[in-house]
């Protein structure tokens, strides 16, 4: 069994690993590390990253804060007050006030959190008519940070505003809604419970006879960040046979599998917990962004789609990475991204591409850009809606004018002149 050690700001210089970086780069990862969340482990530490090219290596910036995912002045701001030894209060104040200009609560997720019964749930996110989100309370951490991730305010700011203990609600609103068919487990990462809560959460599902749920996700990085979740962990034995029991009982579980680069493909814990998920009955199906400095290139994508689908995972999302934290260094403009998309797209067989994108998950949906072209002498963005805040906007294309340095959705405007996209008065409606 390995045992889990986790490496944050307060311990960091410990790693034995520390010693290929000069003493200013390990100033560097304190200073960053104070303003965007900082934790990694030792899987990543010995098994993920390669040391000896460590300032280039993906799993190095994925879970190891960069001087550039902060402004120069803010950078510089840290800098000197930690060199000045300054207070605490002194450091808190001004990280905060750094951290609020890196739009902490991207795509308006407060509004997806549903009122039931008068009261406001706030364990659950429903946005998308059949599947509803949940954020049980003991999964909201994660084995380690990935630098760009879109909900580092809550292990930032210690504000785990999305968390629920009870399954009664869950249950509750289940029935109450019976065009839901998913329950999407989150976090934070749920793979960080003990097998114990995941038992307490599936058994009372299995035990309340939904017969509207179909469908159980676990939306989780473990396989990448720490693959023994599932093989020598303590429970792991444990979780393997729940997963199988459940799948028993008529309802399919699946591992919404976070995998950035396949170089998290290659370790033999990372195999073996792939299969022994596969034969208790799990789908695993996997997605990620696309980011400057890890995988904008289209051979890693074909590569890991590749590598998947030997594994027998089903490549399921491709993402454009959100407007918050450190965007700015992660950030590949759309069109960049929708042309490593294509020539991913086009160098694998057809059981590589069951997967969709590049998408953007904005406040009215998960909007695809399904390409550039070019319309009554107008260059375009051709767009579509995988998913939407009303489900009728799915799948019908529309067009943005082609606009070769926007990153996210609010750089892009109707095309032809038009004064608005199709969907904007009823998505305007809907939230009034
Ligand atoms: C992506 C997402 C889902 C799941 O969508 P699928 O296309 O069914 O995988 C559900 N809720 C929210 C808020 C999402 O962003
Ligand atoms: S594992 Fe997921 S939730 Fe956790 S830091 Fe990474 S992207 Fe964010």
């Amino acid at each position: 069994m390995t045992e889990y050690k986790s490496f944050s700001l307060h311990n960091f210089r410990e790693i034995p690993q520390m010693e290929y970086l000069t003493e200013e780069q390990r100033f560097n990862i304190e200073v960053v590390g104070t303003v965007l969340p900082f934790k990694t482990n030792n899987y990543v530490v010995d098994e993920l990253i390669d040391w000896r090219n460590f300032e280039d290596d993906p799993f190095f910036i994925l879970n190891f804060p960069q001087k550039e995912m902060l402004d120069e002045d803010s950078f510089n701001t840290v800098a000197l007050l930690l060199k000045s030894s300054a207070s605490k209060k002194e450091v808190q104040e001004a990280v905060r006030k750094i951290r609020l200009k890196l739009n902490p609560n991207p795509a308006g997720q407060e509004s997806n959190v549903p009122v039931f019964q008068d009261e406001r749930l706030n364990g659950i996110q429903h946005k998308y008519r059949e599947t509803m989100l949940f954020f049980p309370t003991q999964g909201q951490t994660c084995h380690a940070y990935c630098t760009f991730c879109f909900r580092w305010p809550q292990f930032a700011l210690n504000e785990f505003k999305f968390a629920m203990k009870e399954s009664d609600t869950l249950i509750q609103y289940l029935k109450a809604n019976p065009q839901i068919t998913d329950v999407l487990f989150t976090g934070g990462d749920p793979a960080v419970m003990k097998t114990r809560f995941f038992e307490t959460y599936f058994n009372a599902l299995l035990d309340a006879d939904i017969p509207n749920l179909k469908n159980i996700r676990i939306g989780t990085k473990s396989l990448a960040y720490w693959p023994y979740r599932y093989t020598t962990d303590d429970d792991a034995d444990d979780l393997i046979d729940l997963f199988r029991k459940v799948k028993s009982k008529g309802i399919s579980v699946a591992l919404m599998a976070h995998f950035n680069h396949p170089g998290e493909l290659k370790t033999a814990a990372v195999k073996e917990a792939v299969k022994r998920l596969i034969s208790a009955g799990v789908q695993i199906r996997s997605q990620s962004p696309v980011l400057r400095h890890i995988n904008n290139n289209a051979d890693i994508w074909a590569e890991n789609w590749k590598a998947q689908v030997k594994l027998g995972i089903i490549p399921y999302y491709m993402f454009i990475a959100r407007d918050t934290g450190a965007q700015d260094y992660f950030a590949v403009p759309l069109n960049q991204t929708w042309q490593i998309f294509r020539n991913a797209y086009n160098q694998v067989s057809g059981i590589c591409r069951t997967v969709k994108g590049p998408s953007m998950s904005c406040s009215p949906g998960k909007i695809q850009i399904v390409g550039v072209s070019e319309v009554k002498g107008e260059k375009v963005f051709v767009l579509t809606f995988l998913q939407g805040r009303d489900p009728s906007w799915v799948g019908k294309p529309f067009f943005a004018r082609y606009n070769p340095d926007a990153i996210w959705i609010d750089d892009l405007e109707p095309a032809f002149d038009e004064p608005k996209f199709f969907f904007e008065d009823s998505y305007c409606e809907m939230l009034a």
